[in-house]
């Protein structure tokens, strides 16, 4: 596995290569939902470039920037067996300018849910994205539906902006009791493991009523606040796959997505219906 830490050295490497370059953009601390996007990359493409960046512009004044987990020995032995072919790892210094230009997200949906909790988040994540598309140039790039919101945007900004890589939506990866992975469940002590199985256990719940036909929004929602009862619940929202609120839930058409904070880890989760 090669490893670059300059995005020129990164771009020679690129035009070396031919078929399909499958991407895996990542913060590093890696698990197996990073994996999952890495193996299906690794199927579906004749290359798979993955990055480990903690992109600065994406967090907000006095979130985790600092804290956030670091492994990057286990991670590059996990790209490794992985048989990833590419590994980037960049620092601040050679991805940003001083002045550059920006990215600003559309109004909706950039500004609602996780861009209204998290303001110019999504700002940091279009910009990071378009400099590591740039970079890479792939022809497919893997990205989890656990981050429902960021994919759309990014999916919406390829389009818009005339990218030439097709986005490939991956599902969720979950503990077996349902958690879903994320680097952040670190964070968490053993109670508050046990505090944050409720946020999945709501969309359980949610996937049972909506098997007895209850298509309410409203309704739904109630019953998923009633299971994460003691949990500080930021949102409950359901959206069609444009993210516009919707009162009746349509399936194949809907996402319920939800944000939650264990103790002082904030955490995410969603369910395509
Ligand atoms: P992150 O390192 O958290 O920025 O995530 C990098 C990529 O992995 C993003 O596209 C995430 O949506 C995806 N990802 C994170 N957690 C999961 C998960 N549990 N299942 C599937 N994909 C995930």
């Amino acid at each position: 596995m090669k490893i670059f830490n300059n995005p020129n050295d990164l771009k020679e490497y690129r035009k070396g290569v031919k078929g399909n370059i499958g991407f895996v953009p990542t913060m590093g601390a890696l698990h197996k939902g990073h994996l999952s996007l890495m193996e299906r990359s690794k199927k579906e493409n004749d290359i798979t470039i993955v990055s480990i960046f903690v992109n600065p512009t994406q967090f907000l004044p006095g979130e985790d920037l600092d804290q956030y987990p670091s492994r990057i020995d286990a991670d590059k032995r996990i790209c490794e067996l992985a048989g990833v072919d590419a590994l980037f790892i960049p620092t601040s210094e050679v991805m940003y300018a001083h002045t550059e230009p920006m990215i600003t997200v559309p109004n909706m949906p950039g500004y609602i849910l996780e861009g209204l909790k998290r303001p110019g988040h999504f700002n940091g994540v279009l910009r990071v994205v378009m400099k590591l598309l740039n970079i890479t140039q792939p022809t497919h790039a893997y990205f989890g539906k656990k981050d429902a919101q960021q994919l759309y945007l990014i999916t919406n900004m390829v389009q818009s902006f005339f990218m030439d890589t097709i986005i490939v939506p991956c599902e969720i990866v979950r503990e077996s009791e349902g958690l879903a992975l994320s680097s952040r469940n670190a964070y968490l002590s053993d109670d508050e493991k046990k505090q944050a199985l409720k946020i999945s256990k709501s969309l359980k719940v949610a996937t049972r009523a909506l098997m007895k036909k209850e298509f309410s929004a409203a309704n739904i929602k109630a019953i998923m606040m009633e299971t994460m009862e003691g949990l500080d619940v930021e949102y409950i929202a359901i959206v069609d796959r444009d993210f516009n609120e919707i009162e009746t839930i349509v399936l194949k058409h809907s996402i319920i997505l939800v944000a939650a904070r264990v103790g002082k880890t904030r955490l995410i989760d969603n369910l395509w219906i």
